[in-house]
Formats: C-alpha cells, structure tokens, sequence
C-alpha cells in the first residue's frame, strides 16, 4: 500500500484539517484501488499518486469544513464517478449515511465494490439518474445533505439535485472558474426549485464552493424527463 505524498499531508496541515491514521489507511487503500481499476476502466484523467491524492482526495476532503456534525445526516453526492467527493466523505465522515449515484452502471458497480471492499458500512452506490430518482419516493426530498463535483452546469445540476433534499437542507455544488457566472445564470432555477445561494467559498486551487439552502418543497414537476433538463435549461 502506498502512503499518502508530503503535498498532500502539508495542504491537510494548511487547511487545519486533521484525519486519523485509519482514515488515511483506509483512504491509501482506495487510492491504490482507485489507481488499479482505472488501467482498464476510465475512472479518471489523472493518472498517478500524487495527482489522485491532491487534485481528487485533498479538494474532495476540503467539503469537511462545510459539514455540520449533527447526527442522522443522510447525504447523497451526484455523479460520484470514480467517487469524488462522495466516496472520499464517507470514509472521513463515517457516522453520515452516504448513497453515491452514477448513471454508468460500471462506474456504480466499482463503487459498490470498493464500497465492500473498504467495508463502509455507511455507504451504498446507485446506478440511476438524477432525473429518476428525483421522482421515485424512495428518495425524493429525503436527504439533508447533496454535493456533486464536474457534473452539469449549475442551472441544469440545481434541477437534477434539489429535488432530491429536504427542506431545511443544503446542496454543496463544487465549481470551477465559471462558478459566479454559473451562479447568476441560475438564479431563475434556484427561485423555481426552492433554493438561495447562502455562501459561496473560494477553493484554494481555483474554482468555488457553492452553498445552497432549500427553503420550500419543489414542485413536483420538477425533474422533468431523463435528459430534459440539459436540453432546456431552467
Ligand atoms: N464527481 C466526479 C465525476 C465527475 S464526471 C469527479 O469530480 O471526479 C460526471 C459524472 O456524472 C459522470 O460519471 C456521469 O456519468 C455522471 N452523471 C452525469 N449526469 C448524470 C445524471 N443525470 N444522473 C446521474 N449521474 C450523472
């Protein structure tokens, strides 16, 4: 097993964010594995050690700040891909339930694998839609927490998530450069959807963390059909 690099122990020590030994043991073991399946599966661009801890596990860990300790947190993290940031935050915070969705049945399934492989009891992995799920009443505003790195724009990504949280609950989006011109773009889909933009926090590397809280329910024909909200944004 690798260790995590010294990069990656001093951005941690900068941030003042502290993790145990067996959480670095068990992130190490997800790193290599992470590292393994990607020869032949494409779960990332980055290729190596230093890369996969810095640029995915370091800027995952930097949500931990954001997450309140309470307890009974469900949280779901949207387009996980190879797990970023929702398989890192379910190693780090192992007392909130996490559901990891993807709609690439194989990248799902290396979640789930992992996800046993690891032996994280408090997580599971889905292959669904976004636009799905936010129908189904297994988990339509169920969740008190959603985060979702790379995957939409804002204005399509707050239709595909929001659905999905309770009131009172908060959507952490991941941005990069983009992200105030995002913001703007989106205010008319966070009105409709029930949201406000509460915080938004610079990312040391660049980009910005987006805060949403949902305030009232969002009308139930929202989301629309599988592919719909892409084709003709809010
Ligand atoms: N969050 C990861 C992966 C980003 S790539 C990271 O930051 O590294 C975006 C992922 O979102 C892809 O794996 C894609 O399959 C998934 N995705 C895109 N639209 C989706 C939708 N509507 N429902 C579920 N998953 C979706």
């Amino acid at each position: 097993m690798h260790t995590p690099p010294l990069s990656f122990r001093k951005a941690l020590d900068a941030e003042e964010l502290d993790l145990s030994p067996d959480t670095l043991a068990t992130l190490s073991t997800y790193v290599d594995t992470l590292l393994e399946v990607n020869r032949r599966m494409n779960l990332t661009a980055v290729r190596d050690q230093e890369g996969v801890w810095m640029r995915h596990v370091f800027d995952s860990l930097l949500l931990l700040k954001h997450l309140k300790a309470d307890a009974d947190q469900h949280a779901l993290d949207l387009g996980s891909g190879g797990g970023f940031p929702g398989l890192v935050l379910a190693i780090a915070r192992p007392d909130i339930g996490w559901t990891l969705v993807d709609s690439v049945g194989k990248k799902a399934r290396f979640l789930q694998e992992t996800i046993e492989m690891l032996g994280l009891e408090n997580a599971r992995a889905l292959s669904d839609r976004a636009e799905v799920l936010g129908q189904s009443e297994d988990h339509r505003e169920l969740y008190t927490l959603l985060t979702a790195r790379a995957v939409a724009r804002l204005n399509v990504l707050l239709e595909l998530t929001i659905p999905l949280l309770q009131v009172g609950g908060h959507l952490f989006a991941m941005k990069g450069e983009q992200a105030e011109v995002e913001a703007k773009e989106a205010r008319r889909a966070a009105d409709v959807l029930g949201v406000k933009l509460i915080r938004k926090t610079p990312h040391p590397g660049g980009g910005m963390l987006l805060d949403y809280k949902k305030h009232k329910p969002t009308p139930g024909t929202y989301p629309r059909a599988v592919g719909v909200p892409g084709q003709k944004p809010l």
